[in-house]
């Protein structure tokens, strides 16, 4: 129902010991580069270490999150530590053994950190095995018994692989737990706050989004009248039928008591009017409350506070105009007839 993205959190492998594995494995990848140099490679030092140690000094700091460029720069530093071992020319299996784990214990960590949440195992066999090929590539035509090494080097990783895996994934479990809403399973006000601040930090080009406040009427009254527990069942009603109202590609959220937040993308924020009338309609045929909703449009000197206060507005008017109906926000062009 709810699929964000997970932001790099210090928490997720145990900050000390993830800084310790990356200072390490930095310092033993850049002195390795001050020996055994093939001469084409010697140029490129000095960008190499200044990569790897902005790599390095970037998770220090802890700023590298998921983005485009931050994974860019990881298939970067990995390429350059593949492009280390394959170039190591002749050598041998200790040495080349060496240098493949020094490569693989810098580059897996930052692998798993890194990539999507769902495709944390293929990066990190992509990494390791990107870097063994590499290794047995500087081996093997000396030393064929070189793949017993391989091999071993193989089991190794792919055990420590498992074990980072099954840390990042109880990690990722309590990172969903705190960005779920208990009762209806949508992303709760923590998570849409997230998802609205990283959007607003994408920039205005990535097409338009409609921001839609969801607040039912009079919600009181039937938890008064028919219970807490038939409140709680109106509100999880309420919250399947606005997750069946939008495209995939939309947020729904719970932003507290009986309000809801749809961050909507794509086509659905073409149509924002119509999804938001649509919202309304669903909610009366599907719950024994009806909702009213504002909608803001963002535009692109909106930040979060003033595009939920926007909404927010909107929402008002919706509620002293009677309530069960649609408003939007003063700038927004796109408008429906009206609601009842
Ligand atoms: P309005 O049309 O002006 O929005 O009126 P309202 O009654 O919906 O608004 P009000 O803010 O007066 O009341 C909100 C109610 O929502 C009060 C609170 O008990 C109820 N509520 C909030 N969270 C929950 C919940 O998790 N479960 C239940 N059953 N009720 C909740
Ligand atoms: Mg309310
Ligand atoms: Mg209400």
């Amino acid at each position: 129902m709810y699929g964000m993205a997970s932001p790099l959190t210090p928490s997720r492998f145990g900050r000390r010991a993830f800084l310790g594995i990356v200072c390490v494995a930095t310092a033993m990848v850049v002195l390795s580069w001050f020996d055994d140099l093939h001469p084409v490679l010697r140029a490129t030092l000095p960008a190499r270490a200044a990569a790897v140690a902005g790599i390095g000094a970037a998770v220090h700091l802890g700023i590298v999150r998921q983005s485009a460029a931050e994974r860019l720069l990881f298939w970067l530093g990995l390429g350059m530590a593949v492009a280390r071992v394959w170039f190591l020319g002749e050598v041998s299996v200790e040495r080349a053994a060496l240098v493949v784990i020094a490569a693989v214990a810098l580059m897996l960590p930052l692998a798993l950190l890194l990539a999507p949440r769902h495709r944390r195992l293929s990066w990190g066999a992509a990494t390791v095995l990107l870097c063994l090929v590499a290794g047995g590539r500087s081996i093997l035509p000396e030393a064929p018994g070189g793949f017993v090494a391989l091999t071993a080097f193989v089991a190794l990783f792919w055990t420590l692989l498992g074990v980072l895996e099954r840390h990042a994934r109880s990690a990722d479990e309590a990172w969903g737990i705190a960005h779920t809403d208990q009762l209806t399973g949508l992303a709760n006000r923590r998570a849409v706050l997230h998802q609205l601040e990283e959007h607003i930090g994408t920039g205005p080009d990535h097409g338009p989004t409609s921001l839609l406040m969801v607040d039912l009427d009079r919600f009181k009254a039937l938890n008064d009248a028919a219970g807490h527990a038939a409140g709680d069942d109106a509100l999880r009603l309420v919250a399947m039928a606005l997750v069946d109202v939008v495209t995939d590609r939309s947020l729904v959220g719970r932003w507290g008591g009986e309000e809801f937040v749809l961050l909507l993308h794509g086509p659905d924020a073409l149509h924002a009017a119509a999804v938001a009338e649509r919202v309304r309609v669903t909610v009366a045929a599907s719950s024994p409350v009806t909702a009213s909703i504002g909608v803001a449009t963002r535009r692109p000197d909106d930040d979060v506070l003033t595009w939920m206060s926007r909404a927010d507005a909107a929402l008002y008017r919706a509620k002293s105009a009677g309530r069960n109906r649609v408003e939007f926000a003063p700038s927004d062009d796109t408008r429906v007839g009206d609601s009842p």
